[in-house]
């Protein structure tokens, strides 16, 4: 029997099993009216919309359907690549459908980019926040970083979910650079092939820097053969060197992933032996071992949202290449808005072999969960009295995220043609302050490009290695 919501998927055909999933799956066929409006209000306008995965599922129903040419889908590091794109083959005005570091990353790339004179907008007026990244904003954070800068031969490992102002003032302090969950892993690694002294200080999220430090002591109980087909550089001893070396911040947490916790994953072990398990980085300890046991049978992933996309895509290409009947389920370890990607990418393969079934399932964290008399479905996501989220967690929906809706994007492509101080409130932060002379957006965009200049040359970018070896921990303190 199944304890979770799911969505179940055969040929055409989309069922729901509990109110949480009819929702999720109400919004796949959006309404044609609605999308031709949208449509119609982005080239009026000329607008680009870059979007993250984890948007309302109504939202994003409406932007797979709309043929606009620049709307894109992704994770937050593709966002901002696109946005450029856009730019370049003419969009006028970008839209950020995303959380507040989202839109500033996205700023800040078309700046370095040539493309300052592009505007950048969110639909909502008031802050758009987030847990994690606010976390890097604590004075426990500034002592972090400040341990950092006191040790010599430090690499501040900054995840991206964080404002452009925590960036700054963290380069400001400790050479810095910012990673994702799709290139975490390869950037320490790298770092730590380039200079075996280095110390990495990883954070804010609590979890992936625990995840991290897991995965490195397992690489490490590889032999050498199987260590440099990861990465050519390391093997058991230089491994060891950086697992001594490595450091994570210990207060900070995303509340959508917080919630994949014990109960969770003892829930999953019980009904689900059968399915795939995905797992998001940031998830907590319990479920990424879970996840990593199933992915070492075959059945499991861990990673970033783009990694979860692309296991359940190629699990369900391998079934329709061996064209037998197949039941596949999978458990979503991430926030439940990426269904409607997932949704969006299967289906056509779907479609053709309707000899495939599958079922997305969302856990329901334990402390937000409501019993029910249902024997199908005896546990709903959501308290007792009705379903819903909140920021203590629940169903696995990011509340930040959620306030980028259809109505509020709608609403400022209807206000684009206003005069721009009537826009101001849209934009992205803007930070007045400075830090030797230099502004927050320069600064701030330094561990970006970084960041952007090891994944095109596959190695730290001398600036940054020069940083590292020639800042004295005295300037550090300062
Ligand atoms: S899911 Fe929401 S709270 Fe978690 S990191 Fe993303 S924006 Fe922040």
């Amino acid at each position: 029997m199944s304890a979770f919501p799911s969505l179940l998927l055969q040929g055409a055909e989309i069922r729901a099993r509990g109110g949480f999933a009819a929702a999720q799956a109400a919004f796949l066929d959006p309404d044609p009216a609605t999308v031709a409006s949208l449509r119609a209000h982005l080239a009026a306008r000329e607008a680009g919309v870059v979007a993250h995965f984890y948007m309302d599922p109504e939202l994003q129903g409406v932007l797979y359907a709309c043929d606009w040419p620049h709307i894109h889908i992704s994770d937050s590091l593709v966002m901002a690549d696109r946005a450029v794109e856009m730019a370049r083959s003419g969009a006028r005005t970008i839209i950020v459908l995303g959380v507040d570091f989202m839109s500033e990353n996205v700023r800040a790339m078309l700046d370095a980019s040539g493309f300052a004179d592009v505007p950048v907008y969110r639909v909502a007026a008031a802050p758009i926040g987030c847990s994690l990244a606010e976390s890097a904003e604590s004075d426990a954070y500034a002592a972090y970083l400040r341990r950092a800068a006191a040790t010599p031969r430090s690499l501040h490992v900054v995840y991206i979910n964080t404002s452009l102002r925590t960036k700054a003032y963290a380069h400001a302090l400790v050479p810095t650079i910012t990673c994702t969950s799709s290139n975490v892993i390869q950037t320490v690694l790298q770092a730590a092939a380039q200079d075996p002294d280095l110390h990495v200080w990883f954070g804010p999220d609590t979890y992936m820097g625990r995840n991290l430090l897991a995965l490195f002591r397992g690489l490490g109980e590889l032999d050498d053969a199987a260590i440099a087909r990861l990465h050519p550089a390391h093997d058991r001893a230089s491994l060891l060197r950086l697992i001594e070396r490595f450091h994570h911040f210990e207060q900070g947490t995303c509340v959508v992933h917080h919630m994949f916790g014990a109960a969770v994953v003892e829930q999953i072990e019980r009904d689900y032996q059968d399915a795939h398990i995905t797992a998001h980085l940031e998830v907590p300890g319990e479920m990424f071992a879970l996840a990593l046991r199933r992915r070492d049978a075959g059945r499991g992933v861990v990673g970033s949202t783009s990694d979860i996309l692309g296991f359940i895509t190629a699990k369900i290409r391998e079934a329709a290449a061996a064209s037998t009947p197949t039941e596949l389920r999978f458990v979503l370890g991430t926030e439940a808005g990426m269904v409607t990607a997932i949704v969006h990418q299967i289906r056509g393969v779907l479609r053709e072999h309707p000899q495939i079934s599958v079922e997305i399932i969302f856990p329901a964290a334990s402390e937000a969960i409501a019993i029910t008399d249902d024997h199908a479905l005896p546990v709903v996501p959501g308290v007792a009295g009705g379903e819903g989220c909140s920021t203590a967690g629940g169903c696995a929906t990011c509340p930040y995220m959620k306030m980028n809706s259809l109505d509020a994007l709608l609403d400022l492509l209807d206000r684009l043609d206003r005069p721009a101080r009537e826009l101001r409130v849209y934009e992205p932060r803007k930070y007045l302050d400075t830090i030797d002379g230099r502004t927050i957006a320069e600064l701030g965009a330094l561990p970006i490009l970084h960041m952007r200049g090891l994944q095109r040359a596959g190695e730290l970018p001398a600036a940054l290695l020069a940083d590292i070896r020639g800042r004295a921990p005295a300037h550090r303190l300062g």
